[in-house]
């Protein structure tokens, strides 16, 4: 017997037919004598229209009250789940987030989990219950209830799964698992059987959207067996594992890539102490976060250009912060840039194999994609390219890397 939680995400339950197959799906596994807990989603579009009829009231929503709205979508779920699987003579029940304590912090609309009290569902599961628990919800040590940020379903379930200490947490979604890159880009990507904890987070970090990235931080933390797969069809998805020796001896895990970038660069400021700061400083303040960093070597006139890249969406205001920074340093002229986009090499075998990265740029260099900013970690290396050439930049190193076969790379 195996204790399995079990995550089901709004297009799985995005009508009641889909809700009557995935209480099949739960009483299956339940029959075959594993303890359950199903975590869900609210329906697919739910959670927009909810934020779409606040924005007509509001528009700024208070995040209090945005959370209290929000959450209702998962109560409709878990409990027709729950209905579902007792018309199919499985007892279950089902429980809000503050039910069954996920207690968090008090950062509405994107709370952090703090503790799960996991007595309650324990004693439901030992009275032979499935344990229909609402995702991306929490209570704070008010009373209030908050939400753990977008698609952060996937979190509710690993830190349940942790709290329960239990032997796998499945995320069911309309993908049948983790893709060597977005098969929308590539038709040739492949479905990868494991990939590491470490290169899943680079992957969810770097814009492949399968899994909410602070549920893969979490898995990492408390060390749960997670599993990606599909709610439609059978098969065994793709497991993220903790050994690395476990995975295919593939050098390169995937690529990710994401459009939400945006460059800013600043001409011509001196070259000395302090101006990294100076410039870097107002952004970080305004909660601004920076990717990539590129300061040139100053030439004779011991001035230098420095350039980095934010999201898209921050991008106007830090438009705006350098615009000024610019100005007190005395710099010639400032630019920015909306059409770039990063595409990303992520595997573990990188740090054993040498000669991945010029592989990569030669590969780039034939099709005659331009690479304007290069950044690398142990595992990964990224390069940020004109929007124009995603595409063709995602599929040429997916071919380079020879991602579309099993013993890759
Ligand atoms: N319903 C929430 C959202 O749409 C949480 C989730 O689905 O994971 O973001
Ligand atoms: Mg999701």
């Amino acid at each position: 017997m195996a204790l399995i939680v079990q995550k089901y995400g709004g297009t799985s339950v995005g009508s009641a037919e889909r809700i009557l197959a995935v209480a099949e799906r739960v009483k299956r596994w339940r029959d075959q004598g594993n303890q359950v807990v199903v975590v869900l989603s609210a329906m697919s579009g739910e959670t927009d229209r909810l934020i779409g009829l606040a924005r007509q009231i509001q528009e700024r929503p208070e995040p209090r009250e945005l959370d209290v709205l929000m959450s209702t979508g998962e109560q409709v779920t878990i409990a027709l789940l729950s209905m579902a699987l007792s018309a199919q003579g499985c007892p279950a029940r089902s429980y809000t987030g503050a039910q069954v304590h996920i207690l968090t912090d008090s950062a509405h609309n994107k709370a952090r989990i703090r503790d799960i009290d996991a007595a309650r569902v324990k004693a439901d599961l030992d009275a032979g219950h499935v344990v229909v628990v609402a995702g991306f919800q929490g209570i704070d040590e008010l009373g209030d209830i908050t939400t753990l940020g977008r698609g952060g379903s996937d979190t509710s379930a690993v830190a349940i799964a942790a709290a329960l200490k239990a032997d796998e947490c499945q995320i069911y979604t309309d993908v049948d698992g983790v893709y060597t890159t977005d098969p929308r880009v590539e038709p040739k990507a492949r479905k990868l059987e494991r990939i590491t904890f470490e290169e899943m987070l680079e992957m969810a970090s770097l814009g492949s959207k399968v899994l909410q990235i602070r549920s893969v931080e979490f898995a990492g933390k408390y060390k749960v067996p997670l599993r990606v797969l599909s709610s439609f069809g059978e098969g065994e998805g793709t497991l993220i594992t903790f050994e690395e020796d476990a995975v295919e001896n593939a050098k390169i895990a995937g690529i990710a890539f994401s459009r939400d970038e945006a460059k800013l660069t600043v001409l011509g400021v001196p070259d000395q102490p302090g101006v990294a700061h100076q410039i870097l400083g107002p952004i970080a303040a305004a909660n601004i976060e920076v990717d990539m960093i590129i300061q040139n070597i100053a030439a004779q006139e011991a001035l230098t250009d420095f350039t980095f890249t934010v999201h898209r969406n921050d991008y106007a205001r830090a438009m705006e912060i350098l615009e000024a920074s610019a100005k007190q340093l005395g710099a010639r002229q400032v630019l920015g840039d909306l059409q770039i986009v990063k595409i990303s090499l992520v595997g573990v075998g990188m740090r054993s194999h040498a000669g991945i990265a010029s592989r990569m740029f030669s590969a780039l260099a034939q099709e005659g994609i331009n690479i304007r900013m290069i950044s690398t970690s142990e595992i990964k290396i990224s390069v940020v390219v004109d929007e124009k050439y995603l595409e063709l930049g995602v599929r040429t190193l997916h071919e380079a890397f020879g991602l579309d076969q099993a013993s890759a790379a």
